[in-house]
Parts: C-alpha cells; sequence; structure tokens
C-alpha cells in the first residue's frame, strides 16, 4: 500500500492508474478504523480495481464543543489493517492542505431538505462539513464508485443527493452496519465508553428492534412509538436526542409509504451514539 499525504503525489499515481483503465473506489473515513470500515473496504475491493482509502478527521463537520481533539487517531493501526485488507492507496491529507485559510473561510456545500432535521438539530454543522469534505475527496481523487455505511444513514443520503444534483459520475454504494454480537453498531466513538456502558449501549439497538416489531404487528401508531422508545431509553439512562421513522428515499414523514427506516441519536454519559433500521410496514 501507498501512503500519501500530499496532492500532487496522489494525483499522478491515481492518473496513472486511470490510463490503464483502472477503475478507482474511494472509501473515506476519519480513520480509527474497524471491522464496520474494513466491511466497506471489502465492498469496495469488490466493485473496482483499485482501492483508495482517505483518513482525515475533518474539522468542518465537528461543532466549537465536539470531540475534534480527543477523536481518536491510531494512524499506526491502521496502516497495519489497511494493508492487511489490500488496499491500494491510503490519502493522509493535513488539514492545512485542505483548509489552508480555515474552515470558516471555505466554501460548502449544503444538501437541502436531507440535511435538516435528525442529526442536525444538534449537530447544526456536521452534514454541511461532511458534504463539503467529500466533495472536496471527490473532485481530488475523482473515483469510479465510493463507498458509504448505512450506519451514518443520513450522511449516506446526503451525499447521495449531492452527488445527483452536481452531476457527479461517481456511483455511491451504500454498505450495512456491521455491529457487536450484542447488536452495538461499530464506531470509532464507542471507544469513549466504559466497557459497563458498552453493553448497555446495545440497549440503543434493541429498542429500535422493539419499535420496528410493534409497527410490523401494528401494536401502535408511529407518534406512539417514537414516544414510548424516548422514554423507554430516557429511563434506560439514555439521553435521547431523537427518534424517528422517515421514508427510506428522502428521509421524510412516511404518510403512506412501506419502505422505512427508523433513525435515533442517544447520549450515553457524554458519548453520542446514532443506529437505524430500514424496515418495510405493510400498508
Ligand atoms: P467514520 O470514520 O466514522 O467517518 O466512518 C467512515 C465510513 O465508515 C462512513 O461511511 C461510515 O458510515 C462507515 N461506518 C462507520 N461505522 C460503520 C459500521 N459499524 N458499519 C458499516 N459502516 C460503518
Amino acid at each position: 500500500m501507498i501512503t500519501c499525504s500530499d496532492i500532487n503525489t496522489t494525483l499522478s499515481i491515481l492518473h496513472n492508474e486511470r490510463k490503464q483503465n483502472q477503475r478507482i473506489a474511494l472509501v473515506p473515513t476519519m480513520g480509527n478504523l474497524h471491522a464496520g470500515h474494513l466491511s466497506l473496504i471489502e465492498t469496495a475491493k469488490a466493485n473496482a480495481d483499485k482501492v483508495v482509502v482517505s483518513i482525515f478527521v475533518n474539522p468542518a463537520q465537528f461543532g466549537p464543543n465536539e470531540d475534534y481533539a480527543q477523536y481518536p487517531r491510531t494512524l499506526d493501526e491502521d496502516c497495519k489493517a489497511l494493508t492487511a485488507a489490500g488496499v491500494d492507496l491510503l490519502f493522509t491529507p493535513e488539514a492545512k492542505l485542505l483548509y489552508p485559510e480555515g474552515t470558516e473561510a471555505h466554501t460548502s456545500v449544503k444538501v437541502p431538505g436531507l440535511s435538516e432535521g435528525l442529526c442536525s438539530n444538534t449537530r447544526p454543522q456536521f452534514l454541511q462539513g461532511v458534504t463539503t469534505i467529500v466533495c472536496k475527496l471527490f473532485n481530488l481523487i475523482q473515483p469510479d464508485i465510493a463507498v458509504f455505511g448505512e450506519k451514518d444513514y443520513q450522511q449516506l443520503r446526503c451525499v447521495q443527493k449531492m452527488v445527483h444534483d452536481l452531476c457527479m459520475p461517481i456511483e455511491v454504494i451504500g454498505v450495512p452496519t456491521k455491529r457487536e454480537s450484542n447488536g452495538l453498531a461499530m464506531s470509532s466513538r464507542n471507544q469513549y465508553l466504559l466497557p459497563e456502558q458498552r453493553k448497555h449501549a446495545a440497549l440503543l439497538y434493541q429498542s429500535l428492534c422493539a419499535l420496528v416489531q410493534k409497527l410490523q404487528s401494528r401494536q401502535a401508531s408511529i407518534d406512539d412509538v417514537e414516544q414510548e422508545t424516548v422514554a423507554s431509553l430516557n429511563r434506560q439512562g439514555f439521553i435521547s436526542d431523537y427518534v424517528s421513522v422517515r421514508t427510506q428515499a428522502d428521509l421524510k414523514i412516511p404518510s403512506t409509504e412501506t419502505e422505512l427506516v427508523v433513525l435515533a441519536a442517544a447520549y450515553l454519559g457524554s458519548t453520542r451514539l446514532i443506529d437505524n433500521i430500514s424496515f418495510t410496514l405493510d400498508r
């Protein structure tokens, strides 16, 4: 695997690959890699000739009181995992290279509609920061395909709409969420959890499973199960941010649609967890 932190070298390597008609996949990450990231890389390998992974803790997507400084940075371990996974090129730019004048002075990409509500209520800068950096990475790397996790469902939908609206010739592939054996969605932020909290955190997924089951067996309305789940998470020691059933296609409040997704965010201590489950509701 070649590791590269400067733009010109990266561009010239990729130029050569493209000249040889190599199909390029990009997997953007913030590092501290786990099995969820590795499943994205497997999908990338299955759909392209060359796999590029980026590791960049993107300051533009963190709020002023969020965990940018503490975010786990484990480049040595990540390099080993990526080499073992057969990745061809690792792009590790410094923040100064991508935001030479800082993040505030930078042009940004905002996806209307999809980037509003849900995570944006508590993290107003997050999705705009993501679509801006992903747009930049797409312009630099010019991948044929890009792979994202369904774990960050609102993010995936925003990236898909950005690619569509801005006519980017890139196929965006979503990969199902990789979970611990107790159901907890894998996440770099799980490292912030104490061992006891880590066990407890699986209740978020279990609560969403219970919500889906109640809806599918017609025991309650969408509004009722959302409220019940918020209350039950709060009783179990979480501080719920939101629990919301939306349409899979465009994250709208459902009316008669059948392809739905329940999305949730909740704090356990100071750690913010997100999760979602896609499901079908017969009407
Ligand atoms: P991050 O490094 O957290 O920014 O994530 C980089 C990519 O990995 C994003 O597309 C995430 O959606 C994806 N990802 C993170 N956790 C998981 C997981 N548990 N399963 C599948 N994909 C994931």
